[in-house]
């Protein structure tokens, strides 16, 4: 309550005392929602990709929204997976009938890509900042309801599930105040209301009344031109119009003459000077004051009637703003729904098991990010996995080269899981997934030095959180963790880690790790599975076949992928070097053996000179003194000799 009634207090004062278009609060049980902690959505590039833009992240792939309102409620689906089934399972059935109409969809994508934003505009009429082109989307918004729910029913379709059902009646009936927005409105609209022209000729027989006594003086105007054109005898007489001088009589200054106070009136009419410029001279009469008089009243009346009748329609619209905002509500979802339908059925996704179990079983898994990326770039097909996270296996290992797909396996399965839950398809030949509480990932580093946290520091606390936090319910993710300081500490941590997941926090996990020592837990961890990333060698060459199989690696390539990178060929061969002697076990004194033996810089570089092993003559004269026997001359004089000597010795070397 404090905090609905502060952010009251903050709009009362940010908006000038004019409440906006606001919505009863309603109560979300704690839990609804999948938590997604703020480092996982950042790393799993969910809403923004890690460069900041939304290019590249998921919901640019998996948007393929018409409208303002449906590509909002998507993004906000995304940030807030569900957690019920039966929620979940309502708006995949949504999704399914779509998905088994590709005709209504493409008839419904029609109407939305037609569809104004009724939201946006709703909140500007509250706010006293809309204009009659924000009722006129108001009008068309409704107009596309009503042609939507034709649509739904009228072609052929299955009766629609109770979700999208429910979005056809909360679309509600708005005939009467669509009808009265197309009669009062012009077909072609001004931004604001301020000037009029708007309000269509027909709606209401006074303006039109006004308008025409406005247009009639205007033609009186013209044919008061005539008149003085010919009892002045001068033809290029004009009577023109500006916001200074209202409307005068114009002539070149040639004729001035005729019309001067000195004149004589052949004509009959007093010509009032007004202005005199190089190129024309401007009179006032009687007459043209008198019409203007009459225009200008009966635009300003126009215009005051035009803005009463704009008030009103506002009003009208206000008091229905409940029933308008649910009814564009429902058009969001609905657009959701289609457009998640088109995902599935362009991109092959399937509608996934969603219940209340532990199961976590993806056949034929895939990402959705890097198989698009892979599609662009036509570069080889992505390799589908297959993943297994049931409760006698609910730790799974994975290691394998670098470069062969881990990361990517391990990402695709918590956005699979994101994706399920947020009510879409999944990228997948079938998927079952017993709902996750809360998603925890490790994945990538980044230091947050501007928060004085190093690399390492991050990852631990990252890490200490899911070791704190996650539960049987929860699924991990977790990417090469320890690897940001020395091997040994990091193979423990990661050691250590790996038991606490399996016997305490018993979650859905997926591990990836370089450090191929803790495959050897499968043996003490009954609910552990070694899974591993295949490749080929082929000519000395590491061919990735991406795909996930049962088993440990026992070497990561590290050396093969660097030379793909294109470290330098002496610093490979090197390496290797030391990679063999470290694989021969004796590593306790191989480090120090191979720090002596320093062949890539033995060429370039000279040893550094050894300290001279003769004693100088300073050193030989300060082993005499014994200072307890010197009095303070003495002990001076020795120090001058000291020094002298110890000048000799420097210019001597
Ligand atoms: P490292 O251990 O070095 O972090 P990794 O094993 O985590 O590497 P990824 O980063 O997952 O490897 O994958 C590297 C690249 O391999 C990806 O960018 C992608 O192009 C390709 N790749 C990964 N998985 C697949 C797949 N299943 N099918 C096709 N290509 C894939």
């Amino acid at each position: 309550t404090a905090a609905c009634g502060a952010l009251v207090d903050y709009v009362e004062l940010t908006q000038k005392g004019q409440l906006p278009n606001l919505q009863p609060p309603r109560r979300q049980e704690a839990g609804f929602a999948m938590g997604i902690d703020a480092a996982t959505r950042r790393n799993l590039e969910l809403t923004r990709s890690l460069s900041g833009g939304r290019e590249g992240s998921l919901l640019s792939i998996i948007d393929q929204t018409q409208t303002g309102a449906g590509a909002r409620l998507l993004a906000d689906r995304l940030a807030a997976p569900l957690t019920s089934p039966e929620a979940i399972n309502g708006r995949l059935d949504g999704v399914q009938y779509f998905v088994q109409g590709p005709q209504a969809r493409e008839t419904l994508r029609k109407i939305f890509k037609a569809t104004p934003d009724i939201e946006r505009s709703l909140s500007r009429l509250s706010l006293g900042r809309g204009g009659p082109r924000d009722l006129a989307a108001v009008r068309d918004g409704l107009k596309a309801a009503t042609q939507l729910r034709i649509a739904i029913n009228g072609d052929g379709l299955a009766p629609p599930p109770k979700s999208i059902d429910t979005c056809l009646r909360d679309m509600g009936e708005h005939t009467t105040l669509v009808d009265r927005l197309q009669r009062a409105l012009m077909p072609d609209l001004p931004v604001l209301a301020r000037d009029g022209g708007f309000v269509a000729p027909g709606y209401r027989p006074e303006l039109d009344e006004l308008r025409q006594l406005r247009d009639e003086n205007r033609r009186l105007i013209r044919d008061l031109q005539r008149q003085y054109c010919a009892s002045t005898g001068i033809t290029s007489l004009k009577i023109r119009h500006n916001n200074v001088l209202g409307y005068f009589v114009e002539v070149t200054p040639t004729h001035a003459d005729k019309l001067s106070a000195g004149a004589p009136k052949e004509s009959g009419v007093d010509f009032i000077h007004r202005q005199t410029l190089a190129s024309a001279v401007r009179y006032d009469t009687a007459e043209l004051r008198e019409l203007e008089g009459r225009i200008s009243t009966a635009a300003e009346k126009a215009l005051a009637l035009e803005l009463g009748l704009f008030e009103d329609l506002v009003v009208e619209v206000m008091e229905r703003r409940v029933a308008i905002s649910l009814a564009a509500s429902a058009l969001a979802r609905i657009d959701v729904a289609v457009a998640l339908a088109g995902l599935a059925a362009t991109q092959g996704y399937v509608r996934p098991v969603i219940d209340g179990s532990a199961a976590f079983s993806i056949t034929g898994g895939r990402h959705p990010a890097v198989e698009a990326a892979l599609a662009k770039a036509q570069a080889h097909p992505f390799v589908a996995n297959d993943c297994d996270l049931g409760e006698e296996q609910h730790l799974w290992l994975v290691t394998g080269p670098n470069m062969a797909g881990k990361s990517t396996f391990l990402r695709q399965n918590a956005l699979i899981a994101i994706l399920a839950q947020m009510g879409s398809f999944v990228p997948a030949d079938a998927a079952h997934i017993g709902v996750v509480d809360r998603l925890f990932s490790r994945v990538g580093a980044a230091d947050d030095l501007a928060r004085g946290r190093s690399t390492f520091m991050v990852e631990m606390v990252e890490t200490a959180a899911i070791l704190n936090q996650a539960g049987p319910r929860s699924l991990v993710i977790l990417d090469e963790i320890g690897r940001g300081t020395a091997t040994f500490d990091g193979l423990s941590i990661a050691w250590a880690t790996v038991e606490h997941l399996h016997e305490v926090n018993r979650s859905r996990t997926l591990f990836a790790t370089h450090y191929h020592e803790i495959t050897m837990l499968s043996a003490k961890l009954a609910r552990l599975r070694n899974h591993t990333m295949r490749v080929k060698e082929w000519k000395g060459e590491v061919v990735f076949l991406h795909e996930v199989v049962p088993g440990a690696a026992d070497r990561s390539y590290g050396i093969q992928v660097a030379k793909l990178a294109g470290l330098p060929a002496s610093v490979i061969a090197r390496a290797a070097t030391v990679l063999e002697t470290l694989e021969k076990g004796e590593q306790a004194n191989a480090a120090a053996r191979l720090a002596e033996d320093l062949p890539l810089f033995s060429a370039s570089v000279e040893p550094r000179p050894m300290a001279s092993e003769k004693v100088s003559a300073v050193e030989t004269a300060l082993a005499d003194i014994r200072p307890d026997d010197l009095s303070p001359r003495e002990a001076l004089d020795a120090l001058y000799r000291l020094k002298v000597l110890l000048d000799d010795d420097d210019g001597k070397q």
